[in-house]
Formats: structure tokens, sequence, C-alpha cells
């Protein structure tokens, strides 16, 4: 009885990630990892977490993430780790912090600075040069882009010391940007293919533990599956992984038209098959569209159509799994609570909100909008692409409160005008109008979570609770940057009951470190790391809205990385223990 570990969480009822049975007991760890499970009396801490009515479970672990730039500009991930995410996989959807070259593609929350640069109407450029970004940078941020490759991006990481720890994946749109630079809107030539192979084996020699593809992106949009193979045979060569944002809606540009979706999952599973590459399918949602929605018998029958294309695929012997984003309402890594957001392209162009509030009222000034619009060519608000918009957009907060309460559809229907004009009619009495959104059933994200082979990411970056773009119109990040674990456990076990907790935990820990070779994570036992998570399952959940995301959730009590306290009593303690989890290294 002279053991001391060095923090001793004491009474706690564990869910220890294989999905087995809760149980009561303490965990002693010492160091990085966990020493002793089960029952410690007699046996002392340095440091005692009194753990009474909270459940321990592994850290978790989001498979589909986006923080793995970001964590640079906040390397305390306050996002992440309030609501018990250890362990995140960057690099998803096609893109990655590097390899780079002369011409760069700024991070999704650059925004601000890339407007600056290069100031657009509809559509930002893909890439910059590099010098122009750094110049800004510097101004905003003291520090400049100066990495080529994933292995210097990893050492300004690791200079800067992170809170969780990152996976990375190396984005098959930063090797397709740097090896074609502009000219990518084509098929690759097949000396291209080859530099590209090269850059993929550079990256998995680095640490990288797979490649990413954004289908419906550029340039990840423009590859044929001549390409997307020769690229998964390096990463299979690897044992990694093909993360696939699958083709569904494309680049939603002038001229190009939304692909039949369930072919986009069909291509993946067809690098699986003829490469042998483990596949994992990004944010899953049901391939087949019911119309109108919210028939359960047809959502279910979409959601077990879905399924049986991923079980066929195990069953043949392609290693495919699946995650889907918590938060079925958003997707997309922004969110943003201004109406105007729709019309966004004419308040860059009008240069501020009063200006485009006067220009709304010039008669000529809204039949162009209204002509653009009808022509298909801001995807922000495309009636072809979406023709029941009109009825999803509630107007939630309004200087004219006769509009408050009401869609954009009820509104067009009292002034009997277009819906576009009704938009544009609202905007011009309060420019910034408040948006609320019409509850959805989440029916169909319920049956996602009872698949065994499937997981749970977050879909956005690493973030505190302040950040908002100054570019129209205006974002935020979205709910699931801070609240998007937090609700899973609330809807999938405690409210909808569709898994018990053990699974649900397990579908968050053991399952992504079995996927990812994560050695050692993901399961609370004698000799694992201890990424721990203390939390209430009676009480957890997320407290961000569509108007205000921007809030830390409750129920997460203690975050350990590494054997060390990030979060002690719902609060960042600052500590930056987390690691690169880099492929050939030790976990
Ligand atoms: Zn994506």
């Amino acid at each position: 009885m002279t053991e001391e570990f060095d923090i001793l969480i004491r009474d706690v009822t564990i869910v220890d990630g294989t999905g087995g049975a809760p149980f009561k007991g303490s965990i002693g760890v010492t160091g990085d990892r966990i020493s002793a499970v089960g029952d410690l009396r007699g046996v002392s801490g340095e440091r005692v977490i009194e753990a009474k009515g909270l459940t321990a479970t592994p850290g978790f672990i989001d498979v589909h993430n986006h923080g793995d730039l970001t964590i640079l500009y906040y390397p305390r991930a306050e996002g992440f780790v309030h609501q018990g995410i250890t362990t995140f996989v960057g690099g998803n959807c096609g893109t990655s912090p590097a390899p780079l070259g002369d011409l760069i593609s700024p991070g999704y929350f650059l925004i601000d600075l890339r407007f600056e640069v290069a100031p657009y109407k509809y559509y930002p450029p893909l890439l910059l040069p590099r010098e122009l970004v750094n110049e800004k940078h510097r101004e905003l941020y003291g520090w400049e882009i100066d990495w080529h490759t994933m292995g210097e991006f990893f050492q300004r990481v690791e200079e800067r010391g992170i809170s969780p720890n990152y996976v990375p994946l190396v984005g098959h749109g930063e090797i397709r940007s740097l090896v074609m630079g502009e000219d990518y809107a084509r098929r690759a030539e097949k000396e291209e293919v080859e530099e590209m192979k090269e850059q993929v084996h550079k990256a998995m020699e680095e640490g990288c533990r797979g490649m990413s593809v954004g289908r419906d992106y550029e340039p990840g949009y423009y590859a044929d599956l001549e390409e997307l193979v020769a690229l998964a045979e390096v990463v299979a060569e690897y044992g990694g992984i093909y993360a696939s944002h699958s083709l569904r809606t494309g680049p939603r540009k002038p001229g190009t038209r939304p692909p039949v979706k369930v072919n986009g999952v069909l291509e993946a599973i067809e690098v699986g098959r003829r490469t042998g590459v483990s596949v994992q399918i990004s944010h899953l949602g049901p391939l087949y569209d019911v119309t109108p929605a919210g028939q359960p018998a047809l959502t279910r029958a979409a959601v077990e159509a879905t399924f049986k294309l991923i079980d066929d695929a195990r069953k043949e012997g392609i290693d495919v799994n699946f995650d889907v984003i918590p938060h079925h309402m958003t997707g997309g890594i922004y969110s943003t609570p201004y109406l105007a957001a729709l019309l966004a392209p004419w308040i860059r162009e009008t240069g501020s909100v009063e200006q485009f509030a006067r220009a709304l009222r010039m008669a000529e000034f809204r039949e162009e909008v209204k002509e653009t619009i009808y022509s298909g060519k801001w995807y922000g608000l495309n009636p072809y692409l979406r023709p029941e918009w009109a009825k999803g957009v509630l107007v939630a907060e309004c200087a004219e409160k006769r509009f408050e309460g009401k869609s954009i559809a009820e509104i067009a229907g009292e002034l009997d005008v277009d819906p576009v004009d009704a938009l544009m009619e609202v905007l011009a009495a309060d420019p910034l109008t408040k948006t609320g959104r019409r509850e959805r059933s989440d029916e169909a994200k319920m049956l996602f979570y009872t698949h065994p082979e499937g997981m749970v990411g977050v879909d956005t970056f690493a973030i505190d609770d302040k950040w908002e773009s100054k570019t129209p119109p205006w974002y935020r990040p979205n709910e699931n940057s801070y609240g998007g674990f937090p609700r899973y456990f609330r809807t999938a076990v405690r409210e909808r009951k569709v898994l018990p907790l053990e699974e649900a935990v397990r579908k968050v820990t053991s399952l992504p470190a079995r996927k990812f070779k994560l050695r050692d994570r993901g399961i609370i036992k004698p000799g694992a790391y201890a990424d721990i998570v203390l939390m209430d399952p009676e009480i957890v959940t997320d407290m961000g809205d569509h108007l205000e995301p921007r809030r830390y959730p409750k129920g997460i009590e203690y975050v350990l990385v590494n054997g060390v306290l990030v979060v002690e009593k719902g609060r960042h303690t600052g500590a930056r223990p987390g690691r690169i989890l880099k492929r050939g290294e030790e976990s």
C-alpha cells in the first residue's frame, strides 16, 4: 500500500470504451498512462479527484475534423477539449495545412484575410500567392505561413504545444494544387499523377495516417477515378486511411449540376476494392432523397439502403467505415445568424450593411439581384437546387416586428410577392435581421448512430468562444464546434435512447482508435494512455444555438490528455499535453 499515483480518480463509474457494461471503481494515472483500474482503496494519489456521480470514459476521438491548421492559432482548442475531444483527426475533406508551394489556399477561418487580399463577389479564388497572404498574415498574427511540407508543419505545431492530440491526414486538394497549380480544372496527366504519388509517399513518411479527398471541392472535383486509385495505392502501402468527402453536391457553380449522390460513395468503395485501402466515408447522410421529407417509413428506407452499401462492401472484405456530424441541422463548418447571408455577394459588393440597405430601396437593384438569383449563379441561394428554401428560412429577430416568427414563404404569401422579393423586403426593413431554423426531424441521424461501424466527427475547427468573421455574412463557428459530442450523448443516449451509454462511448473511442491504428488509446485499462473524460451523463448537453453557437457545453467536468488535466471542473487549465500521433511512431 505504498504505491502512489500522480492522479487518482476515485469512486467513479467506468465505461471503458470496449462496449462492456459500466462498472464502479477507481483509476490510477502515473505519468502519461493509466496504471491501475479497479478497487484502489488504500492507495493514495498526489492528486485525488473524488468522482462520485461522474462517469469516466476514454477521451473522445473525433474522426472528422478541420482543426489541424487552426490549432496553430488556437493551440488550447477550447471548443474541442471542453466537449471531451482528446484526439482529433485533421486534414479532412481534401484539405490540409501542407504540402504548400508558392500558391496557397488559406485556411477556412482566414476568410477576412482572404477577402482583403483578393476581394470577390460570389466565389473566392482557390489559390492566392503565398507572399501576398503572408504580407497580411504578418500584420494580423506576427508570423508567416512559412512551411512547405507536413513535416515542417508538424514542427510548428510541436514548437507551440497543443492541448488535444492530433492525428494528421494529408489533403488530396493540397497535393493536386501543388502539382497542377492554377491549371487544375482538368484531368491530370500521367506525369502529374506520378508527382502526386511522390507527394503522398512523402506525407506518409512524415507521419500522416492517410489521405482525404474533397470531391465536391476544387481542385479535387476534377480528379478521375484512375488518379484516386493511383494515390490510394500509395496510402494502402502504408496501411493508411482513405477518407472520402464523396461527391454529392458538386462545386455548386454555374455550369455544374448536382450529381447522383449514391455514386459518390460507390466511388469511394470502388477505390477500396481496387487498392485494399481502409476507407472512411466522411459525414455520411442518406444517399437517397425522400421528397417531401419527414415521412418516417421513407426516411428509414433511405437510411437502410445507405447502410446496405456499407454492409455489402464490408461483406466483400472492403474495410469501410463512416462518420456522422452530431447536429443534424448544420453541415459545414460555419454558421451565421444573419438573414442577409443569403445575399452576401451584394453586401460585399456595396461595401457595408448601410449601403446594402440603401441599395435595396432601388427597384433596379432588386430586379438585378432577383435576376441573378434565378439564373442559378449564386450557390448560397439557388432556387433550383433548393426549391423549398423559403419555407425553411424563418425570421427570428427583426426591427419590423410583423415579420418575426414567420418564414420567408409565409411573408411572400402575405405580401403576395415572389419569395426573393419578400426576402429583400425584410432586409430593406432591417438588414441585420436574424434568422431561426425550423426544427427538422432528427430521425435519420438517430438511425445513423445505430450502425455499429459508424463514428462521430464535428467537422469544424479548433477555436475559442470569441471568433467571428468581419466579412459578410459574418460567420461564426457552428454549434458542433462547442457541443457536438455532448449533443450526441444527450440525444442518442439520454433523450432518444437509440444507444446504451457503453455503445455510444465505444463508437467514439475504441472503434476510431482501431480504425486509425492508435495503439493504447480509446480504452480505459492499465497501460493505456490516460486520455480520460469525466462526465455526468444525466446532464451532459450542448448549450449553443443557431443565434449564438459559441457556448461551451455542460456536464463535461474533467478532461485528461496524456495524463494531464486540460479541463478541471469545467474550466480549461491552459495545459498543452497534446501530441501529434504520427504514423510509424508510438502513438
Ligand atoms: Zn467534407
